[in-house]
């Protein structure tokens, strides 16, 4: 077979996502293929959630639900355990274990490895640090081009983008965004670098990655107060070891309404606690299920959920580990942790800081905060649209992409057809992970994305 006519599929982005189409791609494919993953980090596998090397970062799954490969649901668990007791693994691994988040990230490069080594003949992956920053199609195929000026051809491109950065908290331009006083961006090294141990600090947001960075703090001997606002100073739920509780959708039809399902909801968690049966596994039953219900809401359905059910949704989706919770709640009745709910009016840089006002939740009152430096913890968000990374811009100016209609992702199908701006398929562009949100809700979390990525590599190998 010449060169010209073996098939190449290209994977923009090697995070997990990426990393798990190639390997579906490396593990199923007959006839020879070429796949380049492009990474323009230097190592893939991590991403943003896996990036971490803060060993108190952990995963928010335990170990036995964080397999990279839906037919083996056990691997992830046997790998850790088989590594337990080596240099910077736990002495001993158990399936409701919370490991720490750069060891998952060794793991899915140590899948990606095995796979490209019991790979069929011809089937080859070509890694490609690259930050790519256009697509353009041409005779017979499409080009893409990376930000330093090289370019290759594809026959497929996968966008497996992942999370972009956060929104501003203040959503106008503020002074203060370009001050050292500010973290836009949490995840990046030395984001939390210069704040004297004693001094004050203001995390946006009260989700996990607010968590997260209040152990990075206590880590690095952090004594003074941090104080965290959210809207409605909800903080994320504990995770509990509980007996799984059976599909109750499994003989009705999804609800048509966003009021209908929150009644369904709350009726079945009402039924289960005269049981003495938690909230938690009812609502962990509903996974499965979710794309189906999602699916099933009108667009406006969905803005509704959007606006009234999301933030108590998420808080009570996406859990803490229980020793990470214990961290939280000492410090917490320590004083050296203060929540509150209200919105940020604004963020003026002082001499000696950041003056952050914002008005309390229900009320008109003013509450004034002196700190040393104000944390963009607002969470990564997906609006593809606002994102001004050269590639976006390129495939919106081309057409080739569209966000969904609020707003949430890309517009695309169930399956990852990307559909281009007011119009069908591309036909040869493909998605998974976060910017399916729209589409189907619940995708972002690796027990959606090994589902997600095998299904696109069969479809992409027909
Ligand atoms: C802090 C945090 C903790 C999390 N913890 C968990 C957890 O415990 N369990 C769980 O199941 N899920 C967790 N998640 C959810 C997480 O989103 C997924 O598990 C997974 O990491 C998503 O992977 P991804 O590849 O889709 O996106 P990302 O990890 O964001 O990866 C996308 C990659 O694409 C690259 N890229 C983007 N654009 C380009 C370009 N133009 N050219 C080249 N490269 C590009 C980026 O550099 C990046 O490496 C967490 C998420 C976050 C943010």
């Amino acid at each position: 077979m010449s060169a010209e006519s073996i098939s190449t599929i290209a994977i923009i982005g090697g995070g997990v996502s990426g990393c798990l189409v190639a390997v579906q791609l490396l593990r199923e494919a007959r006839a020879p293929l070429r796949i380049l993953l492009f990474e323009r980090m230097t190592d893939v596998g991590r991403g943003v959630a896996y990036g971490t090397e803060n060993r108190e970062h952990l995963l928010n799954v335990p170990a036995a639900r964080m397999s990279a490969l839906p037919d083996e649901p056990g691997h992830f668990l046997r790998w850790a355990a088989g590594r337990a007791g080596e240099e910077g693994y736990p002495a001993t691994v158990t399936a409701a274990d919370f490991l720490p988040r750069w060891i998952f990230g060794e793991y899915i490069r140590a899948v990606l490895a095995e796979a490209r080594g019991g790979a069929a003949p011809g089937v080859e992956l070509e890694q490609i640090k690259g930050d790519v920053t256009d697509l353009e199609t041409e005779a017979g195929g499409v080009r893409l081009r990376c930000g330093d000026g090289r370019s290759f051809g594809a026959d497929r491109v996968v966008l497996a983008l992942g999370n972009l950065p956060g929104e501003y908290p203040i959503k106008r331009p503020l002074p203060v965004y370009h001050s050292q006083r500010y973290v836009h961006v949490p995840w990046h090294p030395g984001a939390l670098a210069g704040i004297p141990p004693g001094a004050d600090v203001l995390i946006v947001g009260a989700g996990l990655t607010a968590v997260d960075m209040v152990l990075q703090l206590q880590e690095a001997g952090h004594q003074g107060v941090v104080h965290a606002l959210s809207r409605r100073g909800l903080r994320p739920q504990v995770h509990e070891q509980h007996a799984a509780y059976p599909d109750f959708f499994v003989e009705e039809p999804p609800p048509a309404t966003i009021l209908k399902l929150w009644r369904r909801v709350r009726a079945e968690v009402r039924k289960a606690g005269g049981s003495g049966i938690d909230w938690r596994p009812v609502l962990d039953a509903l996974r499965p299920r979710t794309p189906a219900i999602w699916g099933a809401l009108s667009w406006e359905e969905r803005a509704r959920f959007m606006r009234h059910v999301r933030p108590f949704w998420e808080a009570h989706r996406h859990r803490l580990a229980p020793t990470v919770a214990k961290k939280i709640e000492i410090r917490r009745a320590a004083g050296k942790l203060r929540f509150y709910a209200g919105r940020l009016d604004s963020l003026i840089e002082t001499p000696d800081g950041v003056e952050a006002k914002f008005r309390e939740r229900g009320t008109t009152r003013k509450q004034i905060l002196h700190v040393a430096k104000v944390i963009n913890c607002t969470g990564p968000r997906s609006d593809y649209s606002k994102y001004q990374h050269p590639l976006l811009v390129n495939l919106l100016a081309r057409g080739l992409i569209d966000h969904d209609p609020l707003a949430l992702g890309l517009n695309a199908l169930p399956d990852g057809t990307v559909l281009g701006y007011r119009s069908g398929p591309v036909g040869w562009l493909f998605t998974l992970g976060v910017s399916l949100k729209g589409v189907l809700w619940e995708c972002s979390a690796v027990p959606e994305i090994r589902d997600q990525a095998q299904r696109l590599a069969r479809r992409l190998l027909v």
